[in-house]
C-alpha cells in the first residue's frame, strides 16, 4: 500500500461576477432601484476570504446606510450558500457623491450647484427660517457642501440667526462673496441695507433683489442651495422658479388647522410654478417640558395629516425646543446638535428625509447613465 495521496480540500471563494449577482438583488430602499442599475458599486476586491466593497451613496446624508449594508452583507452570505463558496468577511466603505439630474440643463445659471431647494411657507412665522437655516448646517455637517440664499428680502433672519452683525461681506469684482459660517455659505439681504430700515420692496425692486443675491454671489460648487423665501405666494417664488430650475420645494407648517390651510395654498403655489414638492415638515408638533413630559399644544401631527391627503411625503416633526429658539437668537446654530440629543437627532432626520427626497427626485428625473472607461 503506497502512502495515501494528501487531500487537500479548498473551499470555493466567490468571484466577483458572483458579488455583482448578489448586489444586483439589493435595492436602495429609498430610490427602489438596485445597488448595480444605479451605478453605487465603485470598487469590488475580493483577497481570499476577504471582501471588500465600495458604495458611492447618493448622499452623504443618506439614512438608509445601515439597511444598505445589512442587505448587502445578507445578499453576499446568500451567494456564498448557493455556489458553495464559504461565507467570506465583509467589509464595505461608502463614499458619497450627490448627483445631478441628466435633465439638468446647460443653460441654468448655477451651473456649479448641484440642487436648488425651496423653503416656503404659507404665512409668517412657523419657523420656516429656523427649519432653512437648520436644513443647510445639518446637511452641511453629514459633509455635503451647502448655501443658504436668505430670500426673505422682507424680513430677512440670517443676520442673527447665522450671527453675521460682526462680519463684513465681501465684493470680489461684480460678485458678492458669501459669509463662510458654521460650515455653510450664505448670503442675505439684511447685511447689505440698514437693518433699521423696513424693508418696503415694489414687485420688480423685489425681483431685482432677488435676483442680484442668487446670481451674483459666488457660490462655488455646492451640493446644495437652499432657499429661504418670504412667507406666503408673492412676487419671489415666482422670480426664483423662472430663473433657476429648482429640483424642489419644502414646505413648513405648524400642526394647527388654520396653519393647515395657508400651507395648503403654499403648496398649490409651488405646483402651479411647476416646482415639484418635496414634502411638509411639522415644525412647534409639540412641546416637552422639564418633567419630560410631551404637551400637546398645537394638535401634533395636524401637519402629517395634510401631507398625507395631498400626497406628500411626511419630512419630519420639530418640537419646540427652547434651545432651538435660544441658539436661533444667539446666531449659533450648531449648537442645535451639542448640547440636547433629542433635537440634533430631530434635525438630522429632518436633513436625511429631505437629502432622500431630493436623490428620489433626482433618480426619477432621469437616470445618468455610467460612463464607460475605453481601454485597450
Ligand atoms: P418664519 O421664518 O416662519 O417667520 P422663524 O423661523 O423666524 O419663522 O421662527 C419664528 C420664531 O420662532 C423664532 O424666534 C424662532 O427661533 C422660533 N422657533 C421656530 N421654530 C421653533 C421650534 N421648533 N422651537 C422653538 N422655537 C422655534
Amino acid at each position: 500500500m503506497g502512502t495515501p495521496i494528501p487531500y487537500h480540500f479548498e473551499p470555493m471563494t466567490l468571484t466577483s461576477r458572483d458579488i455583482h449577482d448578489a448586489l444586483r438583488t439589493v435595492r436602495d430602499p429609498d430610490i427602489g432601484k438596485d445597488l448595480v442599475t444605479l451605478n453605487m458599486v465603485k470598487d469590488v476586491r475580493i483577497e481570499a476570504a476577504q471582501v471588500t466593497i465600495g458604495i458611492e451613496l447618493t448622499t452623504p446624508a443618506c439614512p438608509m446606510k445601515e439597511t444598505i449594508r445589512k442587505d448587502i452583507e445578507q445578499a453576499i452570505r446568500a451567494k456564498a450558500a448557493e455556489v458553495g463558496a464559504s461565507s467570506p468577511s465583509i467589509a464595505i466603505e461608502f463614499t458619497a457623491r450627490v448627483r445631478v439630474a441628466a435633465s439638468k440643463s446647460a443653460s441654468n445659471p448655477l451651473p456649479n450647484v448641484k440642487h436648488v431647494i425651496a423653503v416656503g411657507a404659507g404665512k409668517g412665522g412657523v419657523g420656516k427660517s429656523t427649519v432653512a437655516v437648520n436644513l443647510a448646517v445639518g446637511l452641511a455637517r453629514f459633509g455635503a457642501r451647502v448655501g443658504l440664499l436668505d430670500g426673505d428680502i422682507y424680513g430677512p433672519s440670517a443676520p442673527t440667526m447665522l450671527g453675521l452683525a460682526e462680519l463684513q461681506g465681501g465684493i470680489r469684482g461684480e460678485m458678492l462673496l458669501p459669509f463662510e459660517v458654521h460650515g455653510i455659505r450664505a448670503i442675505t439681504i439684511g447685511k447689505l441695507v440698514d437693518p433699521e430700515k423696513a424693508l418696503i420692496w415694489r414687485g420688480p425692486m423685489a425681483h431685482g433683489a432677488f435676483k442680484q443675491l442668487a446670481l451674483q454671489t459666488e457660490w462655488g460648487d455646492l451640493d446644495y442651495l437652499i432657499v429661504d423665501l418670504p412667507p406666503g405666494t408673492g412676487d419671489v417664488p415666482l422670480t426664483l422658479a423662472q430663473l433657476i430650475p429648482l429640483t424642489g420645494a419644502v414646505v413648513v407648517c405648524t400642526p394647527q388647522r388654520v396653519a393647515e390651510d395657508d400651507a395648503r395654498r403654499a403648496v398649490r403655489m409651488f405646483q402651479q410654478l411647476g416646482v415639484a414638492v418635496l414634502g411638509v415638515v411639522e415644525n412647534m408638533s409639540y412641546f416637552i417640558g422639564d418633567d419630560g413630559k410631551s404637551y400637546d399644544i398645537f394638535g401634533r401631527g395636524g401637519a402629517e395629516r395634510m401631507a398625507a391627503t395631498m400626497g406628500l411625503p411626511f419630512l419630519g416633526a420639530v418640537p419646540i425646543h427652547m434651545e432651538l429658539r435660544r441658539n436661533s437668537d444667539e446666531g449659533t446654530p450648531l449648537k442645535n446638535w451639542a448640547g440636547n440629543p433629542t433635537l440634533a437627532s430631530d434635525l438630522d432626520g429632518l436633513c436625511q428625509r429631505v437629502a432622500s427626497q431630493i436623490s428620489i427626485a433626482t433618480i426619477a428625473g432621469g437616470l445618468l447613465q455610467p460612463t464607460l472607461s475605453m481601454t485597450d
